[in-house]
Protein backbone atom coordinates (compact mmCIF):
# COMPACT_ATOMS: atom_id res chain seq x y z
CA UNK A 1 0.00 0.00 0.00
CA UNK A 2 1.23 3.58 -0.96
CA UNK A 3 2.13 5.24 2.07
CA UNK A 4 -0.23 7.99 3.07
CA UNK A 5 1.50 10.72 5.13
CA UNK A 6 -1.19 12.08 6.90
CA UNK A 7 -2.83 9.03 8.30
CA UNK A 8 0.96 8.07 8.89
CA UNK A 9 0.78 11.12 10.66
CA UNK A 10 -2.66 10.32 12.76
CA UNK A 11 -1.65 6.65 13.83
CA UNK A 12 1.79 8.20 14.98
CA UNK A 13 0.28 11.01 16.90
CA UNK A 14 -2.14 8.74 18.69
CA UNK A 15 0.62 6.04 19.66
CA UNK A 16 2.20 8.76 21.16
CA UNK A 17 -0.77 10.56 22.98
CA UNK A 18 -0.88 6.64 24.80
CA UNK A 19 3.11 5.92 25.29
CA UNK A 20 3.15 9.86 26.90
CA UNK A 21 0.28 8.60 29.26
CA UNK A 22 2.47 6.18 30.71
CA UNK A 23 6.35 7.05 29.93
CA UNK A 24 6.13 10.39 28.98
CA UNK A 25 9.97 9.72 28.52
CA UNK A 26 10.40 7.19 25.98
CA UNK A 27 8.35 9.74 23.84
CA UNK A 28 11.29 12.07 23.67
CA UNK A 29 13.82 9.26 23.19
CA UNK A 30 11.11 7.82 20.08
CA UNK A 31 10.61 11.24 18.65
CA UNK A 32 14.67 11.69 18.04
CA UNK A 33 15.46 8.48 17.08
CA UNK A 34 12.34 6.01 16.43
CA UNK A 35 10.37 7.22 13.57
CA UNK A 36 12.32 9.91 11.77
CA UNK A 37 14.94 7.48 11.34
CA UNK A 38 12.72 4.29 9.37
CA UNK A 39 11.07 7.15 7.61
CA UNK A 40 14.11 8.38 6.02
CA UNK A 41 15.46 4.90 5.87
CA UNK A 42 12.73 3.99 3.77
CA UNK A 43 12.40 7.38 1.81
CA UNK A 44 15.68 6.35 0.72
CA UNK A 45 15.36 2.69 -0.47
CA UNK A 46 12.08 3.72 -2.22
CA UNK A 47 13.46 6.52 -4.02
CA UNK A 48 16.43 3.86 -5.79
CA UNK A 49 13.68 1.58 -6.20
CA UNK A 50 11.59 4.28 -8.09
CA UNK A 51 14.96 4.48 -10.43
CA UNK A 52 13.68 1.16 -11.83
CA UNK A 53 9.91 2.05 -12.01
CA UNK A 54 11.21 5.07 -14.03
CA UNK A 55 12.75 3.05 -16.28
CA UNK A 56 10.18 1.25 -16.88
CA UNK A 57 7.77 4.07 -17.53
CA UNK A 58 10.18 5.45 -20.28
CA UNK A 59 10.22 2.55 -22.43
CA UNK A 60 6.72 2.11 -22.27
CA UNK A 61 5.01 4.84 -24.80
CA UNK A 62 7.52 4.00 -27.76
CA UNK A 63 7.51 0.30 -27.02
CA UNK A 64 3.40 0.17 -26.66
CA UNK A 65 3.33 2.09 -30.22
CA UNK A 66 6.26 0.43 -32.38
CA UNK A 67 4.61 -2.59 -31.08
CA UNK A 68 1.01 -1.82 -31.83
CA UNK A 69 2.20 -0.65 -35.59
CA UNK A 70 4.10 -3.57 -36.10
CA UNK A 71 0.70 -5.82 -35.05
CA UNK A 72 -1.47 -3.48 -37.40
CA UNK A 73 0.53 -3.00 -39.76
CA UNK A 74 1.17 -6.94 -40.00
CA UNK A 75 -2.83 -7.55 -40.44
CA UNK A 76 -2.53 -5.49 -43.43
CA UNK A 77 -0.12 -7.47 -45.15
CA UNK A 78 -2.35 -10.40 -44.32
CA UNK A 79 -6.14 -9.04 -46.10
CA UNK A 80 -5.62 -11.61 -48.53
CA UNK A 81 -6.61 -14.65 -46.27
CA UNK A 82 -10.00 -12.81 -45.52
CA UNK A 83 -12.14 -15.25 -44.04
CA UNK A 84 -9.27 -16.92 -41.90
CA UNK A 85 -8.40 -13.44 -40.82
CA UNK A 86 -11.80 -12.59 -39.71
CA UNK A 87 -11.87 -15.92 -37.27
CA UNK A 88 -8.92 -16.03 -35.85
CA UNK A 89 -9.85 -12.13 -34.61
CA UNK A 90 -13.04 -13.03 -33.57
CA UNK A 91 -11.94 -16.07 -31.42
CA UNK A 92 -8.99 -13.88 -30.35
CA UNK A 93 -11.21 -11.42 -28.58
CA UNK A 94 -13.76 -13.48 -27.47
CA UNK A 95 -11.27 -15.74 -25.34
CA UNK A 96 -9.66 -12.85 -23.84
CA UNK A 97 -13.38 -10.69 -22.71
CA UNK A 98 -13.69 -14.34 -20.84
CA UNK A 99 -9.99 -14.36 -19.69
CA UNK A 100 -10.83 -10.75 -18.45
CA UNK A 101 -14.47 -11.50 -17.28
CA UNK A 102 -12.86 -14.56 -15.15
CA UNK A 103 -10.50 -12.77 -13.58
CA UNK A 104 -12.70 -10.03 -12.61
CA UNK A 105 -15.20 -12.24 -11.01
CA UNK A 106 -12.01 -13.78 -9.29
CA UNK A 107 -10.91 -10.91 -7.92
CA UNK A 108 -14.39 -9.82 -6.59
CA UNK A 109 -14.37 -13.00 -4.74
CA UNK A 110 -10.82 -12.98 -3.07
CA UNK A 111 -10.36 -9.25 -2.56
CA UNK A 112 -6.63 -9.50 -1.84
CA UNK A 113 -6.46 -5.51 -1.22
CA UNK A 114 -9.32 -5.47 1.41
CA UNK A 115 -8.48 -8.61 3.15
CA UNK A 116 -7.11 -6.08 6.80
CA UNK A 117 -9.56 -3.81 5.35
CA UNK A 118 -12.98 -4.24 4.23
CA UNK A 119 -14.42 -0.73 3.79
CA UNK A 120 -17.57 -0.60 1.08
CA UNK A 121 -18.54 1.35 -0.86
CA UNK A 122 -22.11 1.93 -1.13
CA UNK A 123 -23.83 3.03 -3.71
CA UNK A 124 -27.37 3.11 -5.83
CA UNK A 125 -28.32 1.80 -9.14
CA UNK A 126 -29.36 4.69 -10.71
CA UNK A 127 -26.13 6.44 -9.87
CA UNK A 128 -24.60 3.29 -11.33
CA UNK A 129 -25.97 3.60 -14.16
CA UNK A 130 -25.22 7.30 -14.74
CA UNK A 131 -22.12 6.75 -14.15
CA UNK A 132 -21.44 3.88 -16.72
CA UNK A 133 -22.75 5.90 -19.55
CA UNK A 134 -20.22 9.24 -18.18
CA UNK A 135 -17.08 6.82 -17.69
CA UNK A 136 -17.71 5.17 -21.12
CA UNK A 137 -18.32 8.12 -22.69
CA UNK A 138 -15.12 10.00 -21.06
CA UNK A 139 -13.23 7.29 -22.46
CA UNK A 140 -14.46 7.54 -25.70
CA UNK A 141 -13.70 11.27 -25.56
CA UNK A 142 -10.06 10.53 -24.16
CA UNK A 143 -9.52 8.39 -26.90
CA UNK A 144 -9.55 11.37 -29.66
CA UNK A 145 -6.58 13.78 -28.85
CA UNK A 146 -6.64 17.34 -29.62
CA UNK A 147 -2.99 16.90 -30.11
CA UNK A 148 -1.46 13.95 -30.62
CA UNK A 149 1.68 14.97 -30.10
CA UNK A 150 0.58 16.27 -26.60
CA UNK A 151 -1.31 12.74 -25.98
CA UNK A 152 2.45 11.25 -26.44
CA UNK A 153 4.08 13.78 -23.62
CA UNK A 154 1.60 13.59 -20.69
CA UNK A 155 1.26 10.44 -21.85
CA UNK A 156 -2.24 9.77 -22.34
CA UNK A 157 -2.24 6.39 -23.28
CA UNK A 158 -5.54 5.73 -24.60
CA UNK A 159 -5.31 8.57 -26.85
CA UNK A 160 -2.37 7.09 -27.96
CA UNK A 161 -3.44 3.92 -28.51
CA UNK A 162 -6.17 5.24 -30.86
CA UNK A 163 -3.97 7.40 -32.85
CA UNK A 164 -1.54 4.85 -33.04
CA UNK A 165 -4.00 2.31 -34.79
CA UNK A 166 -5.56 4.97 -36.89
CA UNK A 167 -2.20 5.76 -38.40
CA UNK A 168 -1.38 2.20 -39.08
CA UNK A 169 -4.95 2.19 -40.71
CA UNK A 170 -4.19 4.95 -42.91
CA UNK A 171 -0.80 3.58 -43.71
CA UNK A 172 -2.30 0.41 -44.81
CA UNK A 173 -4.91 1.87 -47.16
CA UNK A 174 -1.68 4.24 -48.51
CA UNK A 175 -0.14 1.07 -49.88
CA UNK A 176 2.78 0.76 -52.15
CA UNK A 177 6.31 2.27 -50.97
CA UNK A 178 4.58 4.95 -48.51
CA UNK A 179 3.73 1.40 -46.33
CA UNK A 180 6.60 -0.17 -46.80
CA UNK A 181 8.62 2.21 -45.79
CA UNK A 182 6.76 2.70 -42.58
CA UNK A 183 6.41 -0.69 -42.06
CA UNK A 184 10.50 -1.20 -42.10
CA UNK A 185 10.38 2.17 -39.87
CA UNK A 186 8.33 0.12 -37.48
CA UNK A 187 9.67 -2.98 -37.05
CA UNK A 188 13.50 -1.44 -36.95
CA UNK A 189 12.11 0.70 -33.80
CA UNK A 190 10.03 -2.34 -32.48
CA UNK A 191 13.20 -4.79 -32.22
CA UNK A 192 15.24 -1.62 -30.66
CA UNK A 193 12.65 -0.87 -28.00
CA UNK A 194 12.79 -5.00 -27.30
CA UNK A 195 16.00 -4.72 -26.61
CA UNK A 196 16.03 -1.74 -24.49
CA UNK A 197 12.92 -3.16 -22.71
CA UNK A 198 14.60 -6.94 -21.70
CA UNK A 199 17.71 -4.70 -20.93
CA UNK A 200 15.86 -3.03 -18.37
CA UNK A 201 14.47 -5.68 -16.89
CA UNK A 202 17.18 -7.72 -15.84
CA UNK A 203 17.82 -4.89 -13.75
CA UNK A 204 14.35 -6.22 -11.76
CA UNK A 205 15.87 -8.31 -8.81
CA UNK A 206 17.35 -4.65 -7.68
CA UNK A 207 14.59 -3.18 -8.29
CA UNK A 208 12.53 -5.25 -6.11
CA UNK A 209 14.59 -5.31 -3.74
CA UNK A 210 14.90 -1.59 -2.99
CA UNK A 211 10.94 -1.35 -3.66
CA UNK A 212 10.04 -4.44 -1.23
CA UNK A 213 12.21 -3.13 1.39
CA UNK A 214 10.95 0.52 1.55
CA UNK A 215 7.36 -0.94 1.76
CA UNK A 216 8.49 -3.01 4.74
CA UNK A 217 10.34 -0.22 6.34
CA UNK A 218 7.31 1.76 6.31
CA UNK A 219 4.66 -0.58 6.75
CA UNK A 220 5.73 -3.83 8.16
CA UNK A 221 4.99 -7.22 6.61
CA UNK A 222 1.13 -6.72 6.32
CA UNK A 223 1.61 -6.28 2.64
CA UNK A 224 2.98 -9.53 2.10
CA UNK A 225 -0.03 -11.10 3.10
CA UNK A 226 -1.90 -8.90 0.57
CA UNK A 227 0.23 -10.01 -2.13
CA UNK A 228 0.32 -13.65 -1.11
CA UNK A 229 -3.92 -13.46 -1.87
CA UNK A 230 -2.89 -11.61 -4.91
CA UNK A 231 -0.74 -14.30 -6.42
CA UNK A 232 -3.54 -17.16 -5.41
CA UNK A 233 -6.12 -14.84 -7.16
CA UNK A 234 -4.10 -14.84 -10.21
CA UNK A 235 -3.26 -18.02 -10.17
CA UNK A 236 -6.92 -19.37 -9.73
CA UNK A 237 -8.12 -17.28 -12.09
CA UNK A 238 -5.74 -18.69 -14.58
CA UNK A 239 -6.40 -22.26 -13.86
CA UNK A 240 -10.02 -21.54 -14.45
CA UNK A 241 -9.51 -19.96 -17.82
CA UNK A 242 -6.57 -22.45 -18.99
CA UNK A 243 -8.25 -25.95 -17.52
CA UNK A 244 -11.99 -25.12 -18.03
CA UNK A 245 -12.57 -22.49 -20.40
CA UNK A 246 -10.41 -23.46 -23.39
CA UNK A 247 -10.93 -26.81 -23.08
CA UNK A 248 -14.49 -26.52 -23.09
CA UNK A 249 -14.08 -24.67 -26.22
CA UNK A 250 -11.77 -27.50 -27.62
CA UNK A 251 -13.96 -30.19 -27.02
CA UNK A 252 -17.34 -28.39 -28.37
CA UNK A 253 -16.04 -26.17 -31.30
CA UNK A 254 -13.22 -27.59 -32.52
CA UNK A 255 -14.04 -31.59 -31.22
CA UNK A 256 -10.79 -32.56 -30.43
CA UNK A 257 -9.23 -33.99 -27.36
CA UNK A 258 -8.50 -31.11 -25.11
CA UNK A 259 -6.25 -33.64 -23.02
CA UNK A 260 -4.37 -34.74 -26.25
CA UNK A 261 -4.13 -31.66 -27.73
CA UNK A 262 -2.48 -30.43 -24.19
CA UNK A 263 0.19 -33.45 -24.41
CA UNK A 264 0.88 -32.67 -28.50
CA UNK A 265 1.82 -29.35 -27.09
CA UNK A 266 3.07 -29.72 -23.59
CA UNK A 267 6.58 -29.14 -25.14
CA UNK A 268 5.57 -25.34 -26.03
CA UNK A 269 3.71 -25.06 -22.86
CA UNK A 270 6.73 -26.04 -20.79
CA UNK A 271 8.97 -23.69 -22.87
CA UNK A 272 6.40 -20.94 -22.60
CA UNK A 273 6.73 -21.52 -18.30
CA UNK A 274 10.66 -21.19 -18.03
CA UNK A 275 11.56 -18.38 -20.58
CA UNK A 276 8.10 -16.05 -19.93
CA UNK A 277 8.46 -15.07 -23.38
CA UNK A 278 6.04 -16.39 -26.01
CA UNK A 279 7.83 -14.69 -28.73
CA UNK A 280 10.91 -16.69 -27.85
CA UNK A 281 8.28 -20.26 -27.16
CA UNK A 282 6.47 -18.69 -31.12
CA UNK A 283 9.27 -21.26 -33.36
CA UNK A 284 8.38 -24.47 -31.05
CA UNK A 285 4.52 -23.17 -30.87
CA UNK A 286 4.53 -23.71 -34.23
CA UNK A 287 6.62 -27.37 -34.44
CA UNK A 288 4.29 -28.73 -31.94
CA UNK A 289 1.05 -27.24 -33.43
CA UNK A 290 2.33 -28.66 -37.21
CA UNK A 291 4.40 -31.76 -36.62
CA UNK A 292 2.24 -32.98 -33.41
CA UNK A 293 -0.71 -32.08 -33.19
CA UNK A 294 -1.32 -32.21 -36.72
CA UNK A 295 -2.49 -28.80 -38.03
CA UNK A 296 -1.69 -27.42 -41.09
CA UNK A 297 0.87 -25.26 -41.79
CA UNK A 298 -1.45 -22.74 -43.47
CA UNK A 299 -3.23 -22.46 -40.45
CA UNK A 300 -0.44 -22.37 -38.04
CA UNK A 301 1.43 -19.76 -39.83
CA UNK A 302 -1.05 -17.41 -39.81
CA UNK A 303 -2.63 -17.72 -36.76
CA UNK A 304 0.45 -18.61 -34.43
CA UNK A 305 2.42 -15.41 -35.16
CA UNK A 306 -0.67 -12.84 -35.11
CA UNK A 307 -1.60 -14.78 -31.85
CA UNK A 308 1.94 -13.94 -30.46
CA UNK A 309 1.75 -10.74 -31.36
CA UNK A 310 -1.76 -9.69 -30.08
CA UNK A 311 -3.77 -12.57 -28.33
CA UNK A 312 -2.67 -13.00 -24.82
CA UNK A 313 -5.55 -14.13 -22.67
CA UNK A 314 -3.19 -14.64 -19.64
CA UNK A 315 -1.94 -11.20 -19.99
CA UNK A 316 -5.38 -9.69 -19.71
CA UNK A 317 -6.71 -11.35 -17.20
CA UNK A 318 -3.72 -10.56 -15.26
CA UNK A 319 -4.08 -7.15 -15.69
CA UNK A 320 -7.68 -7.08 -15.04
CA UNK A 321 -6.93 -8.50 -11.38
CA UNK A 322 -3.37 -6.71 -11.13
CA UNK A 323 -5.29 -3.26 -11.20
CA UNK A 324 -8.29 -4.21 -8.90
CA UNK A 325 -5.86 -5.52 -6.57
CA UNK A 326 -4.03 -2.44 -6.40
CA UNK A 327 -7.22 -0.21 -6.37
CA UNK A 328 -8.30 -2.08 -3.36
CA UNK A 329 -5.37 -1.00 -1.91
CA UNK A 330 -4.72 2.20 -2.87
CA UNK A 331 -8.56 3.33 -2.00
CA UNK A 332 -9.41 0.44 0.49
CA UNK A 333 -12.42 0.25 -1.24
CA UNK A 334 -13.52 -2.55 -4.42
CA UNK A 335 -13.69 -0.43 -7.93
CA UNK A 336 -17.40 0.48 -8.92
CA UNK A 337 -19.05 -1.98 -11.40
CA UNK A 338 -18.34 1.34 -14.11
CA UNK A 339 -14.75 1.25 -13.33
CA UNK A 340 -14.39 -2.45 -13.71
CA UNK A 341 -16.03 -2.21 -17.53
CA UNK A 342 -13.27 0.29 -18.42
CA UNK A 343 -10.38 -1.77 -16.76
CA UNK A 344 -11.77 -4.46 -18.88
CA UNK A 345 -11.47 -2.66 -21.88
CA UNK A 346 -8.36 -1.26 -21.42
CA UNK A 347 -6.88 -4.16 -20.12
CA UNK A 348 -7.93 -6.15 -23.43
CA UNK A 349 -5.91 -3.22 -25.60
CA UNK A 350 -3.05 -3.48 -22.90
CA UNK A 351 -2.83 -7.66 -23.80
CA UNK A 352 -3.14 -6.27 -27.55
CA UNK A 353 -0.51 -3.94 -27.04
CA UNK A 354 1.95 -5.92 -24.88
CA UNK A 355 5.00 -7.49 -26.62
CA UNK A 356 5.60 -11.11 -25.94
CA UNK A 357 8.86 -10.94 -23.89
CA UNK A 358 9.33 -11.12 -19.96
CA UNK A 359 7.33 -8.85 -17.78
CA UNK A 360 5.82 -6.69 -20.52
CA UNK A 361 2.17 -7.16 -19.01
CA UNK A 362 3.78 -5.30 -15.90
CA UNK A 363 4.56 -2.27 -18.68
CA UNK A 364 1.90 -2.18 -20.27
CA UNK A 365 0.05 -1.72 -17.06
CA UNK A 366 0.51 1.66 -16.98
CA UNK A 367 -2.49 1.96 -19.58
CA UNK A 368 -4.89 0.85 -16.99
CA UNK A 369 -3.48 2.72 -14.41
CA UNK A 370 -3.76 5.81 -15.82
CA UNK A 371 -7.55 5.41 -17.01
CA UNK A 372 -8.81 4.22 -13.76
CA UNK A 373 -6.33 7.13 -12.08
CA UNK A 374 -4.30 4.82 -10.02
CA UNK A 375 -0.89 6.19 -9.55
CA UNK A 376 2.00 4.24 -11.68
CA UNK A 377 4.29 4.10 -8.31
CA UNK A 378 1.91 1.37 -6.97
CA UNK A 379 3.42 -1.09 -9.41
CA UNK A 380 6.19 -1.39 -7.47
CA UNK A 381 4.54 -3.13 -4.95
CA UNK A 382 3.50 -5.99 -7.16
CA UNK A 383 6.72 -6.59 -8.63
CA UNK A 384 8.16 -8.64 -6.22
CA UNK A 385 5.80 -11.96 -7.66
CA UNK A 386 5.95 -10.52 -11.53
CA UNK A 387 8.28 -12.97 -12.41
CA UNK A 388 6.53 -16.40 -11.28
CA UNK A 389 2.99 -15.20 -12.16
CA UNK A 390 4.44 -14.04 -15.89
CA UNK A 391 5.79 -17.74 -16.05
CA UNK A 392 1.81 -18.81 -15.54
CA UNK A 393 0.60 -16.61 -18.02
CA UNK A 394 2.63 -16.64 -20.31
CA UNK A 395 1.62 -20.48 -20.75
CA UNK A 396 -1.74 -19.36 -20.91
CA UNK A 397 -0.75 -16.79 -23.37
CA UNK A 398 0.95 -19.86 -25.98
CA UNK A 399 -2.18 -22.29 -24.76
CA UNK A 400 -4.62 -19.83 -26.21
CA UNK A 401 -3.03 -19.17 -29.60
CA UNK A 402 -2.49 -23.42 -30.01
CA UNK A 403 -6.32 -23.65 -28.98
CA UNK A 404 -7.05 -20.89 -31.49
CA UNK A 405 -5.36 -22.97 -34.43
CA UNK A 406 -7.56 -25.68 -33.48
CA UNK A 407 -10.55 -24.01 -33.84
CA UNK A 408 -9.64 -21.85 -36.97
CA UNK A 409 -8.32 -25.31 -38.55
CA UNK A 410 -11.77 -27.11 -37.58
CA UNK A 411 -13.72 -24.39 -39.45
CA UNK A 412 -11.36 -24.29 -42.51
CA UNK A 413 -11.36 -28.22 -42.53
CA UNK A 414 -15.24 -27.74 -42.27
CA UNK A 415 -15.57 -25.59 -45.54
CA UNK A 416 -13.46 -27.37 -47.90
CA UNK A 417 -15.45 -31.16 -46.89
N1 LIG B 1 5.59 -12.45 -20.86
C1 LIG B 1 4.34 -12.46 -21.55
C2 LIG B 1 4.49 -13.14 -22.88
O1 LIG B 1 5.55 -13.18 -23.44
C3 LIG B 1 3.78 -11.09 -21.70
C4 LIG B 1 3.47 -10.53 -20.35
O2 LIG B 1 4.37 -10.03 -19.69
O3 LIG B 1 2.33 -10.64 -19.93
O4 LIG B 1 3.54 -13.65 -23.39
Amino acid sequence: REVDPVSVEQGVFRSMEALAAVDPAAVKIYETHGMSFAKRVGAWLQRIGSLFLRMLQMVAVPLIVTSLLTGVLGLGSSQGIGRMFRRTIFYYVCTSMLAITTGLLVVNVVRPGLRENQVQHVHTDTTEAESLVNVLFAQLEAMIPKNPFSALAEPNFLSVIAFTIAFALFTISAGGKTAERISSAATAGFNVMMAMTMAIIKLAPLGVFFLIAAVTATQGTSVFKALAWYVVAVAVALAIHATIILPLILKFVAKRSPLDFAKAMSPALLTAFSSASSNGTLPLTMSCVEERAGISNRTGSFVLPLGATINMDGTALYEAVAVLFIAQMHFERNLEFSEQIVVALTALLASVGAAGIPHAGLVMMAIILNAVGLPLEMQGVILAVDRVLDMCRTSVNVWSDSCGCAVVEAFERADTA
